[in-house]
């Protein structure tokens, strides 16, 4: 077991169909600011570990400063069935800002402990196809 205090992340994988990655390049604002490539397909609940409800995922971070980003939720056994645009979690702690959506569930991204906050992000997690 973890030895801290800290709540967990959830961490739950699922993956991005390909049919929502023009989708979610559709949702930004800027034409050409975004391409499929920075589409995140290998999607990871960073909420805090919750019960039943959805997990979300972020997917494309946005241009300009208060733009938010594009996040895909999905149920667990399932991949997303849609993507939308959220806008940031306006909360900072000491000094490293929130990196979940505004009025998310749980603990803010700098309170809570991430087991994989420390490793690259080079493990897959694709789930289906
Ligand atoms: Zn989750
Ligand atoms: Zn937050």
């Amino acid at each position: 077991m973890p030895d801290t205090d800290q709540p967990q992340v959830c961490g739950r994988r699922s993956f991005l169909p390909a049919a929502l990655v023009p989708a979610a390049v559709a949702l930004e604002p800027h034409p050409g600011r975004a391409s499929a490539a920075d589409v995140e397909r290998d999607l990871r609940c960073t909420l805090q570990a919750h019960g039943d409800d959805d997990h979300q995922a972020f997917v494309l971070d946005l241009d300009g400063p208060d733009t938010g980003a594009v996040w895909a939720s999905w149920c667990d056994g399932t991949v997303p069935a849609q993507v939308r645009v959220l806008p940031p979690c306006p909360a900072v702690g000491g000094g490293e800002p929130c990196m979940e959506y505004a009025g998310h569930r749980g603990g803010h991204s700098f309170e809570l402990h991430d087991p994989l906050a420390d490793r690259s992000r080079a493990i897959g997690g694709a789930y289906g196809t």
